[in-house]
């Protein structure tokens, strides 16, 4: 039997990058390299021709959408990094823990609004219009943010860790949206509510900062913790499965499960099924299967893999970029800091090699790949047929040094 793929945090220290090709450590050596690896001729070192050995993968993680406001796990703003005492709650808790949930979902219903006004920013669109280029065929994502989708629904997106935008009950399977629960905690928990309101009106909710957030007049323990004098977590109350409810399963014994609701229709810790959780893989938890191998096809199916704005921190997405290493698969890494085991994957490049076989950049996305675009479409880049390449790109290439030249 395989392993499951659990989703685990990892925090240690990464040292910094060493940039591929050399010259990528400016902006425009970075563009020309970034460039060159997404329009070479399929890598003479793919181990096979499977799917579109023209194309590319896209791995992405939290440092694309630190411009849309959401912070990073570990980047100079990154939650890690601003609030020390952080630490995500892991499935294993949330499952057998009703108090455990009740802070969960306080601190949620806090930082909801933070996240739904939030809007996918350059780098998703970026990364539509290197579909439409026909340059991306398929993205995975480790965000649950959903921008991705937003973005560009046409790209093919799989969202490896799930999403924030719905709940799953963990009795019946079913999926409700983020929103309307969003409504059914103001409702159920008004004084929280209150204080919600007031944080946004002071833009306490701006920053993840802790400091900031009380010098903006929020209340907060030392872990960072908002705990309300008339209305501790404790008290924090959150709604039960609709479908559970109105009709409780049957459990895995052939007895027939309870869902009891206050008179508000709060869940009450007498039940035993009916239990929402955010449609995310939580930190400990594993990944379905079938999510797992999409994501290795969305690897399999394309020539090279271009990783955006993260760490590869997580196992579930570090396994992928080897995957495509160990495929032969032409790599780039355009992230801020270090990435996780990123030596081996630059190991035995050509010597001379211009970022077809491999590009390390050292920068943030959005200062990238906009520019990126703008180089392409200069240069006349357009795809004529899916899978073909364009005369533009033969150019580019037989044109290398002329073109380097331009650029220095
Ligand atoms: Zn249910």
């Amino acid at each position: 039997m395989q392993k499951p793929l659990l989703r685990i945090p990892y925090t240690g220290p990464l040292p910094p990058p060493t940039i591929i090709p050399r010259n990528a450590n400016t902006l425009i050596g970075a563009i020309a390299a970034l460039s060159n690896f997404l329009t070479a001729p399929p890598s003479p070192s793919l181990r096979d021709s499977a799917g579109d050995p023209h194309s590319t993968v896209v791995l992405s993680g939290a440092g694309i959408s630190v411009a849309s406001g959401l912070a990073d796990y570990r980047g100079t703003n990154g939650t890690y990094r601003q609030n020390k005492s952080y630490r995500p709650i892991y499935y294993h808790e949330f499952l057998a823990n009703h108090e455990a949930r009740k802070r969960y979902w306080a601190r949620s219903f806090l930082g909801w609004p933070t996240l739904h006004k939030a809007k996918p920013n350059q780098t998703h669109f970026a990364i539509k219009s290197l579909g439409e280029l026909g340059l991306v065929r398929s993205v995975v994502t480790q965000n649950v943010d959903s921008f991705h989708s937003i973005a560009h629904p046409e790209i093919p997106t799989l969202e490896l860790h799930g999403y924030l935008r719905a709940l799953r009950c963990v009795t019946c399977h079913n999926d409700l949206p983020r929103e309307s629960f969003q409504d059914a905690l103001a409702r159920l928990n008004p004084a929280w509510a209150a204080f919600l309101a007031e944080a946004i009106e002071a833009g306490a909710l701006d920053t993840e900062n802790p400091d900031e957030r009380r010098a903006k007049g929020m209340k907060m323990n030392p872990d960072g913790d908002v705990d309300l004098p008339d209305a501790p977590y404790t008290t924090f109350r959150y709604p039960a499965c609709p479908h559970c409810l109105a009709n409780p399963p049957i459990a895995a014994d052939g007895t027939r499960t309870k869902v009891e609701v206050d008179h508000e229709g709060a869940w009450k810790p007498t039940s035993t099924a009916g239990v929402l959780k955010p449609a995310v893989v939580m930190f400990g938890e594993s990944i379905a299967s079938s999510v797992k191998e999409a994501a290795e096809q969305a690897i399999d199916g394309s020539g090279r893999l271009l990783v955006l704005g993260t760490s590869l921190a997580t196992y579930s997405a570090w396994r992928l970029a080897k995957r495509a290493h160990e495929r032969g698969m032409p790599i780039a890494i355009l992230n801020l800091g270090g990435a996780r085991g990123e030596e081996a994957f630059f190991s035995n490049l050509p010597i001379g090699q211009k970022g077809e076989s491999g590009v390390r950049v050292d920068m943030g996305t959005d200062k990238v790949l906009p520019e990126l675009l703008d180089h392409l479409r200069r240069i006349g880049y357009a795809q004529t047929h899916s899978g073909n390449v364009s005369r533009a790109i033969d150019e580019e290439h037989k044109n290398s040094r002329m073109f380097k030249d331009m650029l220095s």
